[in-house]
């Protein structure tokens, strides 16, 4: 074996060190690790191989079927979008600063082995909306230009939707928007007041509809 002088050395452990750094970063943090999906419970909840439930993060699919209630429309569209994404492949997860919500379930951006990012992926085909959630945010502009080139083309939720002059009331700091007269919309700070004059405009921003007063946005749109 060849002996290296000393400087050589020290560049050759440096550079190791660089290495097991960086790789210990990515297995630390879950870059790397990849898990399969075991099954897709909806269109942005899935189950992994070792039993975690994961939600997307930043989107919000309409809901199928659940404890008596009815499916929203679109539900079961974006169920088979989901499905047809990472149902049986392996995926890569990615964490924000929350690791889960108040269900437990594990919160991710979610990438396939080609690097398609899941959770754009399914905004992109107009199968969910963005979901603002402080302090969740890292990726949340990347899928707001996804949701605004879906909407442009009328896809999925943006298909067949009217921009109806109508009044409602922004939140921008939980990015939600109201009914003029809704209860949670006079709670609203006036210096995190936004008017819009369409729900259109509202989902162009990036802000999503709040559940009190707007649970049947669809059937408004
Ligand atoms: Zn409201």
């Amino acid at each position: 074996m060849k002996a290296f002088s000393a400087p050589i050395r020290i560049k050759r452990i440096l550079g190791l060190s660089a290495v097991a750094l960086c790789l210990w970063s990515l297995t630390a943090f879950g870059g790397r690790e990849f898990v399969r999906v075991e099954r897709v419970l909806d269109g942005d909840t899935i189950i992994l191989a070792d039993g975690r439930h994961v939600r997307y993060i930043g989107i919000n699919a309409p809901e199928i079927v659940h404890d008596h209630y009815p499916a929203e429309p679109l539900g079961d569209q974006a169920l088979a979008c989901n499905r047809a994404l990472v149902q049986g492949e392996k995926v890569r997860l990615e964490t924000d600063l929350d690791r889960k919500d108040r269900y437990n379930r594990l919160l991710a951006y979610v990438y396939l082995k080609d690097g398609v990012f899941v959770n754009r992926e399914i905004i992109r085909q107009g199968m969910a909306y963005c979901l603002y959630r402080s302090p969740n945010e890292k990726h949340f502009a990347a899928l707001l230009m996804a949701q605004r080139k879906a909407m442009q083309t009328q896809k999925g939720l943006w298909a067949d939707f009217q921009p109806i002059k109508h009044p409602y009331l922004g939140n921008s700091r939980s990015r939600r928007f109201h009914l003029p007269q809704c209860k949670s919309a006079a709670k609203t700070n006036p210096k995190n007041r936004r008017d819009f004059d369409s729900m259109w405009s509202a989902f162009y921003e990036g802000y999503a509809p709040c559940k009190r007063c707007l649970g049947d946005w669809q059937s408004r749109k």
